[in-house]
């Protein structure tokens, strides 16, 4: 895929904070908590709570002015790379503002949600993300006021 201008990159920066970044106009905020319950999102921005949101949900509001991002690493700590793959999931959640409809892109776009561990990037979610990396999506930062433990995660 071309990608012309101001929207080409060529890498991109993960990087791990415990305190409130200030963030870039194409950054991407994921918060990871141990599990569903734990989470920051709730049903801020007017979403369901859904019970089978078991690795993690994105969420904006109706205007599309506030995004928020969060994986439940508990069952994933294991296996570190399913968070990883699950914080692209949610990033693509957020980038392309797709919900369901997502993951009929199928790879790590798909619904991973059940069967995680085969799932793998293909070269149409490399050519996804690229064309969606340069969105401007404000992220909801709040999450870092809350009154919450921070510190290792602990399992059970
Ligand atoms: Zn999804």
């Amino acid at each position: 895929m071309q990608l012309s201008g101001k929207d080409k990159f060529d890498s991109v920066r993960v990087k791990m904070v415990d305190q409130k970044p200030t963030l870039q106009s194409t950054d991407i905020l994921v918060y990871l908590v141990p599990s569903h319950p734990s989470g920051l999102l709730g049903t801020r921005f007017g979403r369901e709570e859904k019970a089978d949101n078991q690795y993690g949900r994105a969420a904006w509001n109706a205007a599309e002015t506030e995004f928020g991002a969060e994986v439940y690493v508990r069952h994933l700590t294991d296996q570190p790379w399913d968070i990883a793959k699950f914080v692209w999931h949610e990033v693509l959640h957020v980038k392309t503002k797709e919900e369901n409809e997502m993951h009929k892109r199928g790879g790590l776009a798909g619904d991973i949600e059940f069967g995680y561990q085969g799932s793998w990037l293909t070269d149409q979610n490399i050519k996804d993300m690229a064309a969606y990396m340069g969105k401007k999506r404000p992220m909801w930062t709040g999450g870092f006021d809350l009154k919450i433990k921070t510190g290792p995660i602990t399992l059970d």
